[in-house]
């Protein structure tokens, strides 16, 4: 089983992909100590993460850290989009230092579009609604006007090869070169945030669907690779700081001594093994030895980048059934719907009623598959006891479809509205985002 992040597969089986992928559920013990939490989080929308402990140590130590996402300019934004954004906006009230990448280049290797179009639809369609929607100034970039981002992913090249990307997004021959490049500028995209130039060395969080895991994994592995330290568990079990170069070894152990004797552990350094050894330091800790030896690292010259953290959300199920997508526009409500053509999309939701009113009254309806249910879960109720009942009176047969559609039209109606008139004002800001 691969994740191909171009294809339009929908992955339905979460815990599986879980699994297969070593990706940690994200629940309760994960987030619970945050203040105010979206509610994607409340109801495992988000299902997934890697590292997520290391942010939720930064957000409450209130250390710097970043969040970097992508947007792909291709067909218009719709619901499925907005997860992404809602969670940005949250992170930026708990002090994130937000970037996010326009990829264009990716657009034009994978899609087809040319920068121009890329360009426009990156602007009218997904960041006038990101101000829209809220979005605080932070910096947001084009692939190919950043040229930091764009070397950097060349350089970062070099420690990968044709095995690894081949096993990873599954090329052949026939796969054009430029994208075969492109999971390198996404590698760019995320590590360079953590350039000094952008920051330095620290933890980042890059909140994806779960097709986008693959550069997830490439982009840890590349950084990783960079590393001239590994701070890890070794095969006797016992914690250690590891030097992996065979020059300035002694300085390098210099360092780690420095750095890791703030700490109130044991230490055992053993020159010959290029290592010193750690006794009963907690996860925390190590993670913290860890960022600090990143930009020890960025001092020495090298590139010292803390691996990525990510989450995954859910997709949407398309108001046609399927996967939420811009190239079925009957599958999709856009941002930029106008009320009527939104109310008729909900109109014809596939539901999780019953075949006829009495069966349903005395079986009651399915909303775990009602995708007008999804609405109220992923974007329209905030409240959680106004959403529970909504699914009590499904559930026992007291509430009909016809009711039920109407009130998702009344709060999309009034959602896409306000949505609209926010719009109005946002266009004449996107200077205050973006160099154009
Ligand atoms: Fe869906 Fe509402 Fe019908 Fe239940 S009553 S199946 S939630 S539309």
């Amino acid at each position: 089983m691969r994740i191909d992040p171009w294809s339009s597969a929908q992955y339905e089986n979460y815990s599986r992909l879980r699994e297969k992928f070593g990706i940690k559920e994200f629940g309760i013990n994960e987030w619970g100590s945050l203040p105010n939490v979206p509610h994607l989080f409340r109801r495992g929308i988000i299902f997934g993460h890697r590292d997520f402990d290391r942010i939720k140590s930064a957000i409450e130590e209130k250390r710097p850290w970043a969040l970097l996402t992508g947007l792909m300019p291709s067909g218009r934004m719709h619901l499925g989009h907005k997860m992404v954004i809602d969670q940005i906006i949250y992170y930026q009230s708990v002090g994130a230092d937000i970037f996010i990448a326009v990829a264009d280049i990716e657009a034009y290797a994978t899609r087809g579009y040319s920068l121009e179009e890329a360009k426009k639809l990156a602007i009218e369609e997904y960041i006038t609604n990101y101000i829209a929607l809220g979005l605080k100034p932070c910096t947001i970039y084009f692939q190919s006007k950043n040229s930091d981002v764009k070397d950097l992913g060349y350089l970062l090249g070099k420690k990968t090869n044709w095995s690894e990307v081949t096993a990873i997004y599954g090329f052949n021959g026939s796969t054009n070169m430029a994208h075969v490049l492109s999971p390198l500028i996404q590698c760019g995209d995320i590590l360079h945030v953590q350039m000094e130039k952008y920051g330095g060395a620290r933890p980042t969080l890059v909140p994806v669907g779960v097709d986008q895991d693959p550069h997830i994994r490439f982009s840890r592995d590349i950084a990783n690779a960079h590393r001239l330290f590994n701070v890890a568990v070794a095969k006797d079990g016992r914690v250690g700081i590891f030097v992996k170069t065979d020059e300035n070894v002694s300085r390098l152990l210099d360092i780690a001594e420095e750095v890791a004797g703030k700490f109130n552990f044991g230490m055992k350094r053993m020159d010959s093994y290029k290592a010193i050894y750690l006794d009963g330091a907690s996860k925390d800790e190590i993670d913290k030895i860890d960022i600090e030896l990143a930009s020890r690292e960025q001092e020495e010259g090298s590139y010292g980048f803390v691996a990525p953290s990510s989450t995954y959300h859910r997709f949407m199920t398309g108001i046609t059934g399927g996967k939420m997508s811009s190239s079925k526009p009957e599958s999709a409500i856009f941002l930029t719907d106008t009320p009527e053509e939104a109310k008729k999309k909900i109109m014809s939701a596939k539901t999780g009623g019953a075949v006829s009113l009495e069966e349903q009254r005395k079986y009651g309806g399915k909303p775990e598959e009602c995708v007008v249910y999804e609405l109220f879960l992923y974007h329209l109720m905030e409240d959680d006891k106004e959403l529970d009942e909504i699914y009590e009176k499904c559930k026992s047969g007291e509430q009909m479809c016809g009711t039920c559609k109407k009130r998702a039209v009344e709060l999309m109606q009034s959602f896409l509205r306000q949505l609209g008139e926010k719009r109005e004002s946002a266009k004449d800001r996107v200077n205050e985002y973006i160099d154009l």
